[in-house]
C-alpha cells in the first residue's frame, strides 16, 4: 500500500493551537488507497494549545516566529520533520493542512519583520522539507480540488 503524510488535524486530531482538529472526511475518503501516516511537528515541539506562529521572511530565508515572545522556532520543526522522513522513507505523497507555518504547501502567509503580509503563496518548514526530499506535496483543499 502506498503510503501518503498527512497532517494529524486533518484526521481528526484536536492538535491545532486552540486544541481544536481540522477533520476533513472527504480528503480521507479520496486517500482510502493509501496508508496514513500522520504527523504534528507543532503539537510534537510545543504541545497542544500553544501560542500561535507566523512564517517571517528574514534576510534570505523564511522562520517560524512565535507569536508570543518572538522566538524563532524554526529548528525543532525541521528537526521533527527530518526525522519524520528519516523513520519513513517510503511516503509517496505529503498533504499538509492549508495556511499552517509547519504544514501548508503553496498557502502560506508571510511576513516581513515589521508583520506587513509579504504574499500567501509560502510553505511552511515541515512542507518545505518534504518538497526538498523531492515527495510529490499538495495543499490539503488544492489535492482535493486537483482530484475532484
Ligand atoms: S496544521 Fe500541522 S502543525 Fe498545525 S495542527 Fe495541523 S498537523 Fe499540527
Amino acid at each position: 500500500m502506498k503510503k501518503v503524510a498527512l497532517s494529524a488535524c486533518l484526521m481528526g486530531c484536536s492538535c491545532r493551537y486552540d486544541g481544536k482538529e481540522n477533520l476533513n472526511r472527504a480528503l480521507l475518503k479520496e486517500l482510502s488507497s493509501y496508508e496514513i501516516i500522520p504527523f504534528c511537528p507543532e503539537d510534537f515541539c510545543f504541545g497542544t494549545p500553544r501560542p500561535t506562529m507566523d512564517l517571517v521572511y528574514n534576510q534570505d530565508r523564511v522562520e517560524a516566529i512565535s507569536n508570543k515572545n518572538g522566538e524563532n522556532l524554526s529548528k525543532p520543526i525541521i528537526d521533527y520533520a527530518k526525522e519524520f522522513f528519516e523513520k519513513n522513507p517510503d511516503i509517496e505523497l505529503f498533504i499538509g493542512k492549508d495556511r499552517s507555518p509547519s504544514c501548508s504547501v503553496k498557502s502560506g502567509k508571510v511576513y516581513d519583520k515589521d508583520k506587513n503580509l509579504l504574499h500567501t503563496t509560502g510553505t511552511g518548514l515541515m512542507a518545505k522539507v518534504a518538497l526538498d526530499l523531492g515527495i510529490e506535496s499538495w495543499d490539503s483543499e488544492a489535492y482535493l480540488t486537483h482530484n475532484s
